[in-house]
């Protein structure tokens, strides 16, 4: 289906739960208990429900996401269904690899084709301080996943000042050691406590800090791996691709965007950066909200204005 400004919207991120076994401070503020009281509120039916009427309307591609979706038992069940339903082209997984080791075979045989995992750093005390989790556990699913098979594997770094400017250079270099795609995201502002001013980092400063004398880094325009806005550009030294996620600096960002989100207690998100969502309850069904949101689907975030959110963080979204 096309919006109101003449984009194609293919493509539902899929929040499985809010919940998360990592606490990175900007994605989950602290003391958030989202969960506390409730199970993951959408069950595996009312998801694949929802999947399945977008299916009818042209979605194409599915994305679950979280929290943390390897937190959810029945993962497993709830991507073999989605990757079941007619007209469901490519599904993938955003992780923190933490717990995809001993699953990483039996998604792959669910029908999930391509996986992002969160790396914020190579340094296992940077990337405590970051996360609060243990580094060795991603590294050990990162090898489980290049062992079943994946199409794509990629690395996703948020830039964080005065955190990890260190590690970019590491990280770039474990992942063309290790033939991963990886990107560097601007740090968004979503809700929560967070020092947003403090710890936002450019994309443009990042490929100096990554290419000081400019002579490794070139643009790769037609570059696309996957489905999202990243802008990829290919180093000449390693020869491995480095994408650059810039929601607050690329100009004309929200041009192309194809999505829409699912929350996990049943919401449809016509934006990540923008106030307004649909109740699926409010509907008659699935499909009318799905529609709702499509017509009601804004020309761009407002992350620069301020106004962008109330009160949901990340971790309740679906990144
Ligand atoms: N738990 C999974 C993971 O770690 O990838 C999936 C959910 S997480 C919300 C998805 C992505 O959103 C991660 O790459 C995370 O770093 C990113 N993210 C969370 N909060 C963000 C923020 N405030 N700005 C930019 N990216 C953010």
């Amino acid at each position: 289906m096309k919006d109101a400004f003449d984009r194609t919207i293919d493509y539902l991120r899929v929040s499985v739960t809010d919940r998360c076994n990592e606490r990175c401070f900007y994605c989950m503020p602290r003391g958030y208990h989202g969960w506390s009281c409730a199970q993951d509120r959408l069950s595996a039916d009312e998801i694949v429900r929802v999947v399945s009427d977008g299916a009818s309307l042209g979605i194409r591609k599915v994305r679950l996401t979280g929290g943390e979706p390897l937190v959810r038992k029945d993962i497993v069940e709830i991507a073999t269904r989605i990757w079941e339903l007619p007209g469901i082209e490519a599904l993938g997984l955003s992780t923190n690899g933490t717990l995809l080791a001993p699953l990483a075979g039996e998604l792959k045989r669910a029908g999930i084709r391509s996986i992002n995992v969160s790396l914020d750093a190579i340094d296992p005390e940077v990337y405590h301080a970051i996360t609060g989790g243990n580094l060795q556990p991603v590294l050990n699913g990162l090898a489980a996943a290049r062992q079943a098979g994946f199409e794509i594997i990629k690395l996703n770094c948020v830039l964080l000042r005065g955190l990890n400017e260190q590690q970019l250079r590491p990280l770039a270099d474990f992942a063309a050691a290790n033939g991963h795609p990886l990107r560097f995201i601007e740090l968004m502002p979503m809700a929560g406590e967070f020092d947003f001013a403090k710890h936002y980092l450019p994309v443009e400063t990042a490929r100096r800090i990554l290419d000081p004398e400019a002579t490794r880094l070139v643009p790769d325009p037609n570059a696309r791996l996957g489905y999202g806005p990243a802008r990829y550009w290919h180093d000449q030294t390693t020869g491995a691709r480095i994408g650059f996620i810039g929601a607050m600096t690329t100009p004309h960002f929200c041009e192309s965007c194809n999505k829409l989100r699912l929350t996990s207690d049943g919401k449809i998100r016509p934006c990540l950066g923008r106030e307004g969502e649909i109740d699926l309850k409010s509907m008659d069904n699935p499909a009318a909200a799905l529609r709702a949101a499509i017509a009601n689907k804004p020309v761009d975030h407002t992350f620069l204005s301020g106004t962008h959110q109330e009160g949901r963080p990340m971790t309740a979204i679906g990144g």
